[in-house]
């Protein structure tokens, strides 16, 4: 399939006329063909028109459509075959491996929201009988269902360029939930979004589905973004991105005439509590397990293990000499874009005047390091960590900061001292679990996923999934990006009381036509 730089509005390809777009290659430094053509608020009115458009269609047809909508989109990303892995590797720099396993994720993710649509236990279909004899007043007839909120706009993520973008989580949750979705592409990957939002435009016309169930929209800077989540049809926003994007797209969503929520994904510094018992008995093993997950991909993933918090003794320091060893046979490499390589270089250098770095990453053949990102380390102790609030910021990028306590009371005041996060991580042993039980309450008040003896790098596509977390982690804190429950951000409660059979929707019919799990009169089944 050929890139021709233009927007997808409906069923229709647009050349954006308002800016040109150049995707970048930063591993050659050089920019990609084809030029793309930015919109304006002209695309922005037409697309947000079709989705609103489209909506009642969408989410009235039969959930088997919907399913199989899903599946499509699925079997035509596979089609793309190479063209889209070759496509993300020259706007990305991130390997092939990484990209083919992504793309396993990505229709994976479809498949599962496939699923679970068909299963429709998300439609929390729950039917109260009437009690007319109730005394002293007669109960009336209530029944409840979810519906979907209504068009969703997505922001793609620059360091997932096909889980986390065009056909990533969001767009699978809004569509699986029955709403129309609108993506603003991400400039770091112009092209790889146009190839998958071509697979999803060619999907909604071969399941028969409205055209304005899908657009994908081109824009130079933050004006596009802003107006799509400024306009009076969309409903609901994913993000995954910078604290700073995320907060804008808040405010302005906060600010609207009829405010909407935004469920924005966006820093986290994922603590690991490396606890003594574990130490003593696997530290060479854990500091080389803490720094592959580091460096994986850069740094580049927001479960980054940013932070280990460990006790003063010889065993945290011969894991801090291992890890330090460990990171420093880790080369400099190529970051997702040249923006995040010098928003990187900067947090390296404010965090060199708060922190002592202790050790450093492999500069390239020629002792260079520009456009890539040089990995580091560094060691504090627990009383300068609670003095310098910086060292807690995430620093997107290979680097981390070890944290040393002088006792078990100092390492609850630091997990005390952290903002929200996606992830917590203790490393333990069964010795461990007293301190490990005096952490947990702590951290269930600050993180969206606890893990035992692993690293946080790796978040499972699951129905038990939760990637997600207090804020800044997320703008709220109440459901997940990632996993089945992902679907409950685009939906809403209705309750229907008294109404005839004759405009009771399926879901919630007295012979249960569809066959769902519903709770009837407090009792769950398929009744
Ligand atoms: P970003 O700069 O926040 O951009 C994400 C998307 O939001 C882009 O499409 C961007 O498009 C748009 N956007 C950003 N600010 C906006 C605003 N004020 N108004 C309207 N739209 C806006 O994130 P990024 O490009 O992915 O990476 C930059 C930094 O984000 C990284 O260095 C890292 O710190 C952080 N990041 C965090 C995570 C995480 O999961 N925690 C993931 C990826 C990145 P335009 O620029 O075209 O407006």
């Amino acid at each position: 399939m050929k890139i021709t730089g233009e927007m997808l509005i409906g069923a229709s390809a647009v050349r954006g006329t308002d800016a040109t777009l150049r995707a970048f290659d930063p591993a050659r430094n050089a920019d990609l063909e084809p030029a793309f053509g930015g919109g304006g608020a002209a695309e922005v009115a037409r697309a947000c028109e079709l989705a609103d458009a489209a909506f009642d269609d969408y989410r009235h047809a039969p959930l088997e459509t919907r399913a199989q909508f899903l599946e499509a989109i699925a079997d035509n990303i596979i089609a793309l075959g190479d063209t889209l892995i070759e496509r993300a590797m020259a706007e990305s720099a991130l390997p092939k491996a990484r990209l083919e396993g992504e793309r396993a994720r990505t229709v994976g993710q479809l498949r599962l929201f496939a699923s679970l649509v068909r299963e429709g236990r998300w439609l929390c279909a729950t039917l109260d009988s009437a009690q007319p004899d109730r005394k002293p007043l007669p109960r009336s007839d209530l029944r409840l269902q979810k519906i979907p909120l209504g068009p969703v706009v997505v922001f793609g993520a620059s360091n997932f360029p096909l889980a986390f973008s065009v056909a990533g989580g969001d767009t699978a949750s809004a569509l699986a939930a029955g709403c129309p979705v609108i993506v603003k592409s991400h400039p770091a990957h112009l092209g790889t979004s146009e190839l998958v939002g071509r697979a999803v435009q060619k999907a909604v016309a071969d399941s028969g589905l409205p055209e304005g169930v899908f657009s994908l929209i081109v824009g130079a800077g933050n004006a596009i973004g802003e107006a799509l989540v400024a306009h009076p049809a969309v409903q609901a926003v994913g993000f995954t991105g910078s604290r700073r994007g995320g907060l804008a797209l808040v405010d302005i969503a906060a600010k609207r005439p009829v405010p909407i929520p935004v469920f924005a994904e966006m820093s986290s510094v994922n603590p690991v509590f490396a606890l003594p018992g574990a130490l003593a008995a696997r530290g060479d093993t854990l500091a080389s397990g803490y720094i592959d997950s580091v460096t994986l991909g850069v740094g580049q993933f927001c479960t980054n293990p940013g932070l280990v918090i460990g006790l003063e003794e010889a065993d945290l320091d011969d894991f801090i000499d291992n890890a330090a060893a460990a990171l420093e046979k880790k080369d400099v490499q190529t970051m997702l874009t040249a923006g995040i390589a010098s928003a990187y270089a900067d947090g390296v250098r404010q965090r060199d005047g708060a922190a002592k770095r202790i050790a450093t990453g492999k500069k390239g053949a020629k002792g260079e390091t520009s456009g890539g990102a040089l990995p580091a380390l560094y060691r504090v102790s627990a009383e300068e960590f609670l003095a310098r609030p910086q060292l807690a910021e995430e620093i997107f990028g290979p680097t981390s900061v070890i944290v040393v306590c002088r006792d078990e009371d100092e390492m609850i005041a630091v997990a005390r001292s952290l903002e929200g996060q996606l992830t917590a991580t203790l490393l333990m042993e069964p010795d461990d679990v007293e301190l490990a039980r005096r952490l947990l309450p702590v951290l269930e008040r600050k993180v969206g996923r606890i893990l035992a003896n692993g690293f946080p790098t790796g978040v499972e596509v699951s129905y038990a999934m939760v990637h997600g977390g207090p804020y800044p982690a997320t703008s709220d804190s109440r459901s997940t990006s990632v996993g089945a429950m992902a679907i409950e951000r685009f939906l809403r409660p209705v309750c229907y009381q008294d109404l005839p059979a004759a405009l009771l929707p399926e879901a919630l019919a007295d012979d249960n036509p569809l066959l769902l799990w519903r709770l009837r009169d407090g009792q769950l089944g398929p009744n």
